[in-house]
């Protein structure tokens, strides 16, 4: 059995993220389902024929003969053939667990950092050259608002222009040709919802030439970039996709060509930023991922009937879900089916005070939730983003992406029943009208 596990292993390392004979494979998990692509990514066993894959916990490899470490280095032998230098580099561990993220994404490969931001700002880095340009969206994470406004245009004169996506003509006028390097945009915005029609911006971006990125970490599952166009597809691991709100991580997906170059010994924005995941992480982050769809599922459903429900008691919310939102239809066309519109809601309390009083309603009287940043956590995660994650941002900048200052982002978890839940909601939402009647 044993023995087995291991020929098996042997045999599928050829079969890894550079090889040739992958490539008709990993055209056909293009079109695919992501469920179904997962379902087709090789299963690695443990080295004693476990069921689970061993973690390759090593910093370092060793060689039988001296001259295959000048092979190594020379870039002769790789992981395609199972020969890794320095887990800096690549790791077995890690490349697995960028596997199953390029198999979900259905991108040609893939590889996992340690956190999202490090996974947006090396592959930006890699991308661009100093002197180059981005045109991004004006409603993003707050962090890559920062990076791409103030630490960029500093530290590596890459400055970018922001657009507002839905305007495909704003952002085909502010790209610089032979300057302009990237088109970036989320997929569903952070906190705004709102949703990139990413086959016209792929479309737009890729006539002048230009990388289009997108940050999925809103919609793993619901929504497939590069299926839709995208040529690289960046995650935060430590929101939906690990679940666990327990682990920092993040993930660069796309063509084996460009993972292969952020690797580079001489030139790779991984190996010499050095933003490295550690093998034991990526060995947890691989046990959750099989599970990821259903939890997408339940977020979304969650999601949806409190977004309806909540529109229903005269509550101003914002859900892709619903049929009044301005990109229900553009997120229908685009969305994997199944795992429904996200597991995202925003509420406007249009005040900051507002919205403090009904989150300390929700999580002090009631327990519908916990009022902390992030998302994809079971349990309910809330915020006011624009005095919190988007808070990078000027109050004109917050203006601009979509965000009033009382907005509540929501990220709905799934403990307990849906109904335990909404009494609860509800509850809360009866004792802020007691004290504060809705203008
Ligand atoms: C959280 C987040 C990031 C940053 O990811 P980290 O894992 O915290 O570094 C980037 N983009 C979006 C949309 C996010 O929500």
């Amino acid at each position: 059995m044993a023995e087995n596990a291991v020929a098996t292993r042997k045999r599928c390392g050829t079969n890894d993220i550079v090889s040739d004979g992958d490539v008709k494979r990993k055209n056909a998990a293009r079109d695919m389902d992501p469920a179904a692509a997962l379902a087709l990514t090789r299963h690695e066993f443990g080295e004693h024929g476990g069921v689970n894959m061993s973690i390759e916990a090593s910093a370092t490899f060793t060689v039988m003969e001296p001259e295959t470490l000048r092979r190594m280095f020379a870039g002769e032998l790789g992981p395609d053939r199972d020969f890794f230098i320095y887990s800096r580099h690549f790791n077995p561990t890690v490349l697995n667990l960028g596997r199953q993220m390029a198999a979900m994404e259905g991108t040609e490969a893939a590889y996992c950092t340690a956190s999202g931001m490090s996974a947006i700002s090396s592959v930006l880095l890699q991308l661009c050259s100093s002197g180059g340009h981005v045109v991004a969206s004006n409603t993003l994470y707050g962090g890559t608002h920062a990076l791409l406004s103030h630490f960029f245009p500093r530290t590596s004169n890459i400055n970018t222009t922001f657009v507002d996506i839905d305007d495909l003509e704003s952002v085909e006028s502010a790209i610089v040709e032979g300057k302009t390097k990237v088109l970036y945009f989320e997929s569903v915005a952070n906190p705004s919802l709102k949703v990139a029609n990413i086959p016209e911006l792929c479309r737009v971006g890729h006539a002048k030439g230009l990388t289009v990125v997108v940050d999925n970490t809103f919609a793993p599952m619901v929504i497939s970039p590069a299926r839709l166009g995208a040529d690289v597809v960046v995650h935060s691991i430590s929101k939906f996709i690990s679940g666990g709100a327990d682990i920092i991580a993040g993930a660069v997906c796309g063509p084996a060509s460009l993972v292969n170059s952020m690797m580079d010994l001489h030139q790779g924005a991984l190996m010499l930023l050095g933003p490295t995941m550690n093998a034991k992480v990526a060995f947890e982050l691989s046990e959750r991922i099989p599970h990821l769809g259903l939890r997408m599922k339940e977020h979304s459903h969650r999601a949806l009937v409190f977004a309806t429900r909540l529109k229903k008691l005269g509550v101003k919310v914002i859900y892709p879900g619903l049929e009044e939102h301005p990109q229900h239809q553009l997120l229908k066309s685009m969305a994997n089916m199944e795992y429904g519109y996200g597991g995202l809601l925003c509420i406007d309390m249009e005040t900051v005070d507002r919205a403090n009083k009904l989150m300390s309603l929700l999580q002090n009287d009631v327990q519908f939730g916990f009022m902390a940043v992030s998302l994809g956590y079971y349990e309910t995660l809330m915020s006011c983003s624009g005095s919190s994650t988007s808070s990078e941002m000027t109050a004109e900048e917050q203006r601009t992406a979509g965000i009033s200052p009382g907005l509540i982002r929501m990220s709905i978890g799934y403990i307990g029943t849906l109904e335990q839940k909404w009494t609860q909601m509800e509850k809360a939402l009866t004792r802020f009208n007691d004290t504060h009647p809705i203008p």
